[in-house]
């Protein structure tokens, strides 16, 4: 077969005590998954998925590219799940037999996008969908060390913690995500599932260091880069 040019590289991650790198198909991620102060408003009766490009996956390291377009680009750490066994309407019962391993990845938000977006009744796919935005760790094949899933997760910013959540805090359970995901679509081996993140996110300026993980999984740590150039704060 000729192609028109070459085709995208398959992006990847790095798998912990493996040469072998975990192909990431498609990411999917969940919306509020844990419990939310009233404020912010009635939690959704059922899950809602929305959809990162593969190509929006990068290894958790180093500067964290500042994206266009937002004054207010926030965290969200979140457990990600890594599917090797695909399948449609898959029980829950079922539903952990599909699971290679799992993550620790921020789902990065333009979250000044997505309110307007919001408010006007439009799409907000816009404030989840740019490069880098889903920086992710090695995946952590499950074993008997790392399954049952019983920690938490935190992240902090210079230090300070802003986010921290049990795990099972988690208003749907893994089963029940990766059963009601398997009834919209079938997944597929490759596909990578962001489970959602607690309260706590809050913009990032450029300087910040992120440090986030998950117990029992892993830890990142990234530098937020400089504006893009010719946007300084609040021209968004
Ligand atoms: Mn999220």
């Amino acid at each position: 077969m000729t192609y028109l040019f070459n085709p995208p590289a398959t992006v990847s991650l790095p798998i912990e005590g493996s040469t072998a790198r975990f192909p990431v198909g498609r990411v999917f991620c969940l919306g509020r998954n844990y419990p939310w102060p009233e404020s912010a408003g009635p939690a959704p009766s059922e899950p809602v998925f929305f959809m990162k490009p593969a190509s929006n996956v990068v290894e958790a390291q180093g500067e964290l590219p500042f994206p266009p377009l937002t004054d207010e680009f926030c965290h969200e750490i979140e457990l990600v799940v890594a599917i090797a066994e695909g399948g449609a309407n898959i029980p829950p019962e079922q539903a952990l037999d599909h699971i290679y391993g799992f993550a620790v990845g921020l789902d990065l938000t333009r979250r000044d996008h997505q309110r307007k977006a919001k408010s006007e009744g439009l799409p907000w796919e816009g404030a989840k969908v740019f490069d880098a935005s889903a920086p992710m760790t090695a995946v952590v094949p499950a074993s008997q060390r790392h399954w049952p899933l019983d920690g938490a997760l935190w992240l902090k910013v210079n230090g300070q913690e802003r986010q921290r959540a049990h795990l099972g805090s988690q208003t749907w359970p893994l089963a029940e995500v990766i059963s009601r995901l398997s009834r919209q679509l079938p997944l597929r081996p490759g596909d990578l599932i962001m489970t959602g993140s607690p309260p706590g996110v809050a913009p990032l300026n450029p300087g910040d260091v992120i440090d986030a993980g998950i117990d029992g999984i892993g830890e990142l740590q990234l530098r937020v880069g400089p504006r893009p150039t010719g946007q300084a704060a609040n021209a968004a």
